[in-house]
């Protein structure tokens, strides 16, 4: 594919994304645009449609398993099934952290036409921003920012200060479930960064799978990587990726909720240290 036919896919993926995302062009306000039907015209409303998707899913994932192949080949298959299945309803969700900015690069060989969107929690790392702002750079993507309902200020007005430290799961909620919420339910599939190896709550992660919360197919084409395997990649590939890494914070969120972690702990254990909760619930 030459790289103007690239750029016009990405710009029509972003497009396509942006309209689910923000509707009338209000991201915080719009209704979410109409899903199509997944899967040759099943109905997926119904729920028998529902039951023959997540077998289907559940099969791919099993014979792509079964494939044996490598990270990357399987990673590849899994991105180039969805997108055959499933655009121009397939979106990337994008943290900027490491494993995101290598798919974003997968991506841009094998399915440029998959939109890209983040969630702008509006608590993200300076250094996260300008993240996004090299791979638009280096890749010609559009990422849309999902914006929750109300600005930190408003947030704050309406809850008190830093809910963050007294309520994290219902901070979660508020900036970052509903807004992905919002985004998924203009969408067929999403494809997420998880691995099994990032932590217990992940360790069953298939390729590919029907999420039940979300009401959509989710492919999640790292599942089986190693850190390793990740970091191979993006050195031999020259993929950006954010500086926070090599500053001791392997997992990404927002600033607040998101330490340093010390050699020998948990990649997670950076993660809304001193409380329980270790996902925000957006992964099962
Ligand atoms: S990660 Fe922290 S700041 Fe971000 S939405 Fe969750 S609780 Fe709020």
């Amino acid at each position: 594919m030459s790289p103007e036919t690239r750029e016009a896919t990405r710009a029509e993926a972003g497009g396509a994304v942006e309209a689910a995302a923000t509707g009338a062009g209000d991201p915080v306000d719009s209704a979410p645009s109409p899903r199509a039907p997944a899967g040759g015209g099943s109905d997926r409303g119904a729920t028998g449609g529902v039951i023959v998707e997540e077998a289907d899913l559940a099969e791919q994932s099993r014979l792509l398993t079964e494939e044996g192949a490598g990270p990357l080949a399987q990673a590849e298959a899994v991105v180039a099934w969805l997108a055959a299945r499933y655009l121009p309803g397939v979106v990337l969700a994008c943290g900027f952290g490491v494993e995101d900015c290598l798919l974003v690069d997968l991506l841009s060989r094998v399915a440029p036409a998959v939109g890209v969107f983040y969630l702008d929690t509006q608590l993200l790392f300076p250094e996260t921003y300008a993240t996004r702002d090299r791979l638009v750079e280096r890749y010609g993507i559009h990422p849309v920012a999902v914006r929750p309902r109300q600005t930190v200020e408003e947030q704050a007005e309406a809850l008190g200060p830093a809910l963050w430290g007294r309520d994290p799961d219902l901070c979660c909620r508020l900036r970052k479930v509903e807004p992905l919420t919002r985004i998924l339910s203009g969408q067929r599939a999403w494809i997420t960064g998880v691995r099994r190896e990032q932590g217990p709550t992940r360790a069953r992660t298939p390729l590919l799978e029907w999420d039940r919360r979300f009401g959509l197919a989710k492919g999640n084409p790292l599942a089986a990587w190693t850190a390793r395997d990740v970091w191979r990649y993006v050195h031999d590939q020259d993929v950006p990726y954010n500086p926070l890494h090599d500053r001791g914070y392997p997992s990404l969120g927002c600033w607040p909720c998101t330490r340093a972690v010390r050699a020998g702990e948990d990649p997670r254990a950076g993660r809304w240290s001193g409380f329980a909760k270790t996902e925000c619930g957006l992964h099962g």
